[in-house]
């Protein structure tokens, strides 16, 4: 499977296929001016998705010798084909916090870090064993020569033919994900941070990081952009970003709610208030996610209580040995009612 969309002249949206069971695509957007290209991510580093990546280029005869790349954070479906594509003298462009983490995933820091927040979390040590193999390898994706890089940060502008991108950092489904906005046209690269069809996870595993607060504001940030069209990572194009970005705010406003009240009922760890959460997939109950998905569900809780936490509403308390996280509410549970007006 691949599409090819040539959205306005020069300026192409191509799906390639991803074998996650929750996305089975994702778009990448490639610019050109002449020989000139500019592609933004690049897909999953399976050969199914790379094969399809190479056929379009090659339908638009595009030589790969002429690509530089931007990429929109440092998550494996967006930037796995990086290493494979990447010529001698050209350019990927990135958020340095962004290539900071993909260093730390190739130095294995990652492994150790997860662990013992899955320990603190109160993820029992059977599931922590069922965890698939990928957080306990390192990719040799990973390894790329930092000198390929060249650091972009918020307001900085990346220019190609007729094309401005403004560089606008968008933290919150990563520390240091970056969107561009082509200033003439008015069209939004959003990555991950505003989907049309799906939410965006915000997960966190790493104190004192508090995404969701982060991803709120960048939902703000971006909410009073004159834009004329959103270009996803995945899912379709679409035009009402604000009406996009109230009902992202009032979801999390509704999770936030749900937290609190799972602990009116008394005092929980991270990962039972993740098991009495809804999540919105295909499985009947909490005992029958598999691992990975309860790993990514507690990850999401912690970002929400994170939040809660910051706002004064929750507190933790360490409970035992194994210094697991248990939370109780410190006063009546009355959800900051800011939160709704503040967009
Ligand atoms: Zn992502």
């Amino acid at each position: 499977m691949r599409t090819i969309d040539e959205l306005r002249r020069n300026f192409y949206r191509i799906e390639l296929p991803l074998p996650l069971e929750s996305l089975n695509s994702i778009n990448i957007y490639v610019v050109r001016d002449g020989e000139k290209v500019l592609i933004i991510d690049t897909g999953i580093n399976t050969k199914e998705c790379l094969d399809s990546l190479l056929g379009c280029l090659k339908e638009l005869k595009i030589d790969i010798n002429e690509i530089d790349y931007f990429i929109t954070h440092s998550h494996i479906d967006h930037f796995g084909n990086l290493k494979s594509l990447l010529r001698k003298g050209k350019k990927a462009y990135m958020n340095k916090i962004e290539w900071e983490h993909i260093k730390r995933l190739k130095y294995n820091l990652f492994k150790n870090e997860i662990e013992y927040f899955l320990i603190r979390s109160g993820f029992p040590e059977i599931d922590i064993e069922s965890l698939p193999s990928q957080f306990n390898k390192v990719e040799p994706i990973y390894d790329i020569d930092p000198k390929n890089f060249t650091f972009l940060c918020d307001g900085d502008y990346l220019r190609l033919g007729n094309y401005n991108f403004l560089c606008i950092t968008t933290p919150g489904h990563t520390k240091g994900h970056t969107t561009l906005f082509e200033t003439e046209l008015k069209l939004f690269i959003s990555g991950d941070h505003i989907l049309g069809e799906i939410t965006p996870t915000v997960q966190t595993r790493l104190y004192p990081e508090n995404p969701l607060k982060d991803y709120l504001a960048s939902l703000k940030k971006i909410y009073s952009l004159p834009i004329e069209c959103v270009l996803p990572s995945h899912g379709k194009c679409f035009k009402d970003h604000k009406g996009r970005i109230e009902e992202l705010w009032k979801h999390h406003k509704q999770r936030i709610e749900e937290v609190v009240a799972i602990l009116k009922e008394g005092e929980r760890n991270t990962y039972e208030i993740a098991s009495k959460m809804s999540w919105d997939i295909h499985f009947n109950d909490w005992n029958s996610f598999p691992p990975l998905q309860k790993f990514f569900a507690v990850g999401e809780a912690m970002a929400h209580l994170r939040y809660l936490e910051e706002e004064g509403l929750i507190k933790r308390r360490i409970k035992s040995q194994k210094e697991i996280i248990s939370w109780k509410l410190t006063g009546t549970g009355k959800t900051n009612q800011k939160m709704s007006s503040e967009l």
